[in-house]
């Protein structure tokens, strides 16, 4: 489905980007890994770094086909006692992180009247949850602006779309995952697998989903 495309996903170490990275070598793309750790690696909060290493991707590919924004991290606290370094980095990371890799591949794409741009949002961002003021304000923001960017994109060929995940089994959620209160909040009884969310990631950068803009797609077994 994805054959001879050149496609960068952020956070493609671990968890959901790593599956998502799996899936689209499946499926026929090149994919460039991007993190802190990754061999193209990058501090997507970093505007520097994050124009360093698509130049770089440039030089090595030649071009780039989609985008896929999975690089995340929480700092989980009642607000009460998070201190603003909490907030800011959660922010910087998440949001401004997908702001400054969307403004890489912008003039690329725009030039090739084509390409896919995927943000990994997450439910948080759309009902909020305690304990997560500055993650949900994150993924909320991704959500707008991934609508935002699509409505500037559409007519250029181009789309942009979030998926907004409930709980994924990975690193981020280790310390819930036993947690049957947790469990038995999801209608489906379980946490979803990585490859679940890499399997919407492959659909949304396919020609299959060529009329799909703006949309934020939910992967959560029925949580919210
Ligand atoms: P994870 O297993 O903790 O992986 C996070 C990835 O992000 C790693 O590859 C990490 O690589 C990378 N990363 C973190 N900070 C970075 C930075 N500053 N610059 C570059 N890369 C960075 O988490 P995950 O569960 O796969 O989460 C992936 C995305 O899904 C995140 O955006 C998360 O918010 C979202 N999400 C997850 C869940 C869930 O239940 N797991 C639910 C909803 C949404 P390095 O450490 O090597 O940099």
């Amino acid at each position: 489905m994805l054959k001879g495309k050149v496609a960068v996903v952020t956070g493609g170490s671990r968890g959901i980007g790593k599956a998502i990275c799996e899936a689209f070598e499946r499926e026929g793309a090149t994919v460039v890994n991007l993190s802190r750790s990754s061999s193209y690696a990058c501090d997507v909060a970093d505007y520097s770094q994050v124009q360093q290493v698509f130049a770089q991707i440039i030089k090595d590919y030649g071009t780039i086909d989609i985008l896929v924004n999975s690089a995340g991290i929480t700092k989980d606290k009642l607000m009460l006692s998070m201190k603003p370094e909490e907030f800011d980095a959660v922010i910087k990371t998440n949001l401004y992180g997908t702001f400054y890799t969307m403004k890489q591949v912008y003039p690329i794409f725009c030039k090739k009247r084509s390409g896919r741009i995927i943000n990994i949002s997450s439910v948080s961002g759309i009902t909020g949850n305690a304990g997560q003021t500055n993650y949900a304000a994150s993924k909320a923001g991704v959500i707008a602006l991934t609508q935002s960017a699509a409505k500037e994109l559409a007519p250029r060929g181009i789309t942009c779309n979030a998926i907004a995940p409930g709980f994924i089994e990975t690193d981020m959620t280790v310390d819930f995952q036993q947690n049957d209160e947790v469990k038995n909040k999801i209608p489906m009884r379980r946490f979803g697998q990585a490859g679940e969310i890499a399997e919407l990631a492959v659909f949304l950068a396919s020609d299959k989903a060529s009329y799909i803009t703006g949309a934020v797609l939910k992967a959560d077994g029925g949580l919210i």
